[in-house]
């Protein structure tokens, strides 16, 4: 008898042995979410200029711009660069919702007017709203293109041709990069 409760004793001492690992497992899952939302809200916070509401023309100082941008949205939106092609994460992209500037959250791009081109970059035939970019003469690199800006924080997005499908004829070759998608539209 003695034996046998000995033998319970044990077998619950091993449960609750066992049990611990599992429930400080548990713990650390429930945590994970919590300090993902911190992370996000932080970049939120880095960047105070960023909003998909507020259409208010941004001028702000290049140092501010280097601060607030985290650095690959920094080169392409201010210093003019271009992601190499077929690298950028919306290139072949075809979820529906909406484009938005990455460097200021204005509301660039619907999805019914991206097209499947072969060029390697999001390309779209025409913008949400006329005055949503501004457009600039580009003579770089021994070529004559129209360069597409950001109409709220003229920011650099792409070019375009003349080279779209229809209704436009138009393609806004875009870098993935200064681009944010938001599903739904
Ligand atoms: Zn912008």
């Amino acid at each position: 008898m003695n034996q046998c409760i000995s033998l319970m004793l044990l077998s619950v001492l091993a449960l609750l042995c066992c049990q611990s690992p599992t429930a400080d497992v548990q713990q650390v899952q429930t945590k994970e979410p919590e300090a993902r939302l911190t992370s996000v809200s932080n970049q939120q916070q880095k960047n105070p200029y960023y909003s998909r509401t507020d259409t208010t023309k941004l001028v702000l100082p290049d140092s501010t711009w280097r601060r607030v941008l985290p650095a690959d949205v920094y080169q392409i939106a201010r210093k003019k660069g271009t992601e190499r092609a077929f690298t950028g994460k919306y290139w072949n992209h075809t979820g529906l919702g909406t484009y938005y500037c990455g460097a200021c959250g204005n509301a660039l791009f619907r999805s019914d007017a991206k097209f499947a081109s072969d060029c390697g970059w999001p390309s779209f035939f025409e913008v949400l709203r006329k005055n949503g970019v501004t457009y600039q003469e580009d003579r770089s690199h021994g070529m004559i293109r129209v360069e597409v800006l950001c109409g709220r924080c003229d920011g650099h997005l792409g070019h375009l041709f003349d080279d779209g499908p229809p209704p436009t004829g138009k393609r806004y070759c875009m870098n993935s990069v200064v681009l944010d998608f938001e599903q739904g539209l």
